[in-house]
């Protein structure tokens, strides 16, 4: 009898991490968990066999049913579908800006200059009449979606809160943290997105309601960092740096005019974060999100050319549990650090004996 033989669609991108493997869908924005022996199995974009092997048998009905792989005749049809091209490139010098609504309206008109896809603007306290003018302003910019965040807590926003964007003609999303909104759903020109944590806690570190999976993040993440590459972050004292939570400032707005301004985003020193790639980060390496995941923490990098971060995530990779999960410890608990000569240090004995108790 021959053996049946499949093809990984090229679309369905596996992706291993320490304790699991995930399988991105990247074209319908969806994914799948899968062990890590099934990981080693279906990474090869060469002709896969599922004969005498038990395990990877009972993957086959759900990977053939999700369209992950399909049938072929004879293994001289690999050549017929072609790979997944991995290289990514922007048409925008600058992904996005992150701006406080207090910055001078001045500094709006210099964005005219830059080739810009997304705006982001934070109201600590909502006020519809400067949103108003800052919008004047931004519909002359050739931009493709504005955010706008609204920090204020415990508020009931109604329809009448935006009604001025009724009949918006951009890309508009609003954002509300701890506060309600009558209706979540996209409303004539915008939506408005209620967040039920903090901005904070929102903005600050990974949840997994936050993580997204499509094709441009994909091979934005698997080039640049996905956080960081092309962005730029106006604190509400004009401070520019790289985000929200970095330290550095590059200068600020006040002292400097438009050319000024353009030199420091545009400058290499600027951009250095932007080359941070997650398979260069320590425990983020070891992560099955790692393309999937917009992590805003300020990487440092080490004496090897690594790169690490001084807190920890709220997902712990080695023992794929989230922080506020039954059974989460940290990376301490769970036997993991992080050293300055080879990287990571794993105590084998306590890491095993901890994912024996929960996975097994
Ligand atoms: S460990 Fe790293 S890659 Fe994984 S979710 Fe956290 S920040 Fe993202």
């Amino acid at each position: 009898m021959n053996t049946q033989l499949y093809l990984r669609n090229a679309l369905c991108v596996p992706v291993k991490g320490y304790n699991r493997a995930i399988i991105y869908d990247i074209t319908r924005n969806d994914y799948y968990f899968i062990p890590n022996q099934l990981y080693d199995k279906i990474e090869s974009t060469k002709a896969i066999s599922f004969d005498n092997d038990t395990i990877s048998q009972e993957w086959k009905e759900f990977l053939l049913e999700e369209e992950v792989i399909f049938e072929i005749d004879n293994s001289d049809e690999e050549h017929l579908f072609p790979k997944l091209e991995l290289e990514y490139d922007s048409p925008f010098n600058i992904n996005s800006i992150i701006i406080h609504d207090t910055i001078d309206l001045k500094f709006f008109k210099w964005l005219s200059s830059l080739e810009l896809s997304c705006i982001s603007i934070l109201f600590e306290k909502y006020n519809p009449e400067r949103l108003e003018n800052l919008l004047d302003i931004i519909l002359d910019l050739e931009i493709n979606s504005i955010n706008i965040y609204i920090s204020e807590e415990n508020r009931h926003f109604t329809i009448d809160d935006f009604k001025t964007f009724r009949y918006f003609k951009r890309p508009l999303s609003i954002f509300i943290f701890k506060s309600s909104y009558i209706d979540e759903l996209s409303v004539n020109g915008y939506k408005v997105l209620s967040i039920p944590i903090s901005f904070k806690e929102f903005s600050k570190k990974m949840q997994p309601q936050k993580l997204q999976v499509n094709r441009e993040m994909f091979l934005e993440s698997s080039n640049y960092h996905s956080y960081f590459n092309g962005k730029v972050y106006i604190d509400g004292k004009g401070n520019i740096k790289n985000g929200i939570y970095s330290s550095r400032s590059y200068g600020l707005l006040r002292e400097l005019n438009e050319d000024q301004f353009n030199d420091i985003i545009l400058s290499e020193d600027f951009q250095k974060h932007w080359n941070v790639k997650k398979e260069n980060t320590l425990i983020c390496n070891n992560c099955e999100f790692k393309f999937m995941c917009v992590d805003p923490r300020e990487p440092i990098e080490n004496d090897m050319g690594k790169w690490y971060f001084s807190e920890e995530c709220n997902y712990n990779p080695f023992l794929s549990l989230w922080k506020g999960e039954s059974e989460y410890k940290t990376l301490g608990e769970s036997g993991i650090s992080i050293t300055h000569t080879n990287g990571i240090s794993i105590k084998e004995n306590i890491l095993n004996e901890l994912l024996e108790k929960i996975w097994d």
